[in-house]
């Protein structure tokens, strides 16, 4: 049986604006079915780096938050800290971040609660029982939560191909050592062919697992903590990994952990793609390179699967912007994520996650 995928595109009119439409979405696509008057409501986003602009607007995230209290739930957004050093490595940076990139009380109208507490170490084990893990660490306010709205940004990923629904998830969602339990499969290695000893990577290692050594980059593989942000980061690209071993693996991981996201959510999980500046990388980065494609619209879905299967389509139906980065598969049909990262099989998130229960690949593109 297909799952419902709700969309709008970004045509407004002067009877219905865009937050008008957005709301007519969310109503639509069932939004009163999950939430039930008194229950705590984890609003799961991505507030950015800093440096970044690709994020989710704050103001469309207050009309969430407007929705949210209407049907009687009492919203907050979440997300958990980072395993990098950067901008959201702690609740406190995390929090002045989101703060500067505008999620401020004054606009959203909702407060700000990191999931995973002040270090990334308040956590829950989570039994699944999986082929990977038996169990997945996963922020406690999360799980703690009634009900779970995600509100994800899609976009590129520079190891999972795509980031959608399942990445704001199982990644997002997961503890610190939940993530570390995630990347252990990335253990990049340095090509000395390739390396001219510009230090990029050295910068960008939050581990200080990368050195320059008469001018080669050298890896201290028992500081690396697989995060992937140096083979992002280099552009001669002399930071390679095994793709076909460790990018397999690190999806099924992902996947098993947005099972242990959704384990206690039944029937209180509601999903928001937004397809807009669909950035190359990861907002995690703290620069977003000019989009792919142009802004799409917006879907909502209560099947996590079905939401990041459509959104990939409807992005892979579009032509490539020019001036992007994307020079092969520019055609509308043309896979640009693969455009992109050819060594990702993005296709392994979506399958497995099916494979668990977690949702269906086919769906029914309602458009509103
Ligand atoms: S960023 Fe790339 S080229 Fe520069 S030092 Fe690191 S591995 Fe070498
Ligand atoms: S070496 Fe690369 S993958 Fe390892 S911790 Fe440093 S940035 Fe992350």
């Amino acid at each position: 049986m297909q799952s419902n995928v709700y969309f709008i595109d970004l045509r407004a009119t002067p009877k219905e604006n865009f937050l008008s439409k957005l709301k007519r979405l969310m109503e639509t696509a069932g939004i009163s079915s999950v939430i039930d008057k008194k229950d705590l409501v984890a609003v799961k986003l991505h507030f950015g780096e800093l440096g970044n602009t690709a994020f989710i607007r704050p103001v469309y995230i207050r009309k969430i938050v407007e929705i949210i209290k209407e049907l009687g739930g009492d919203p907050f957004l979440t997300d958990a800290n980072t395993v990098y050093a950067g901008t959201r490595g702690s609740a406190p940076s995390h929090l002045t971040t989101a703060i500067q990139n505008g999620f401020a009380y004054a606009v959203v109208e909702a407060p700000l609660v990191i999931a995973d507490g002040l270090r990334g170490r308040t956590e829950t084990g989570i039994v699944i029982n999986q082929k990977r893990f038996k169990k997945a660490y996963i922020g406690t306010e999360i799980i703690h939560a009634d009900t779970l709205i995600s509100v994800a940004h899609f976009k590129g990923h520079e190891l999972s191909g795509f980031g959608g629904t399942i990445k704001n998830l199982g990644m997002g969602c997961a503890s610190r050592k939940g993530k570390l339990a995630q990347h252990s499969t990335v253990n990049p290695q340095i090509n000395v062919e390739k390396c001219e000893g510009c230090g990029d990577c050295v910068l960008r290692c939050s581990q200080k697992a990368l050195s320059v050594i008469e001018k080669k980059a050298v890896l201290d593989s028992k500081k690396c903590i697989g995060c992937g942000e140096c083979i992002l980061i280099c552009e001669k690209g002399a930071v390679e990994i095994e793709w076909n071993q460790s990018i397999p693996v690190f999806l099924e991981n992902m996947v098993e952990y947005t099972l242990a996201v959704l384990k206690n959510k039944s029937g209180k999980g509601f999903f928001i793609n937004f397809i807009t500046d669909v950035s190359p990388a990861c907002d995690c980065m703290p620069v977003n390179d000019a989009p792919i494609v142009r802004n799409i619209g917006v879907v909502a879905s209560t099947d996590p699967v079905a939401i990041d299967q459509a959104s990939v389509d409807l992005v892979n139906s579009e032509a490539a912007l020019p001036g992007s980065c994307l020079t092969v598969n520019t055609a509308p049909g043309e896979d640009k994520f693969k455009g992109i990262y050819p060594k990702v099989d993005w296709q392994i998130q979506l399958d497995y996650a099916q494979e668990l229960g977690l949702g269906n690949k086919e769906y029914n593109l309602v458009r509103i």
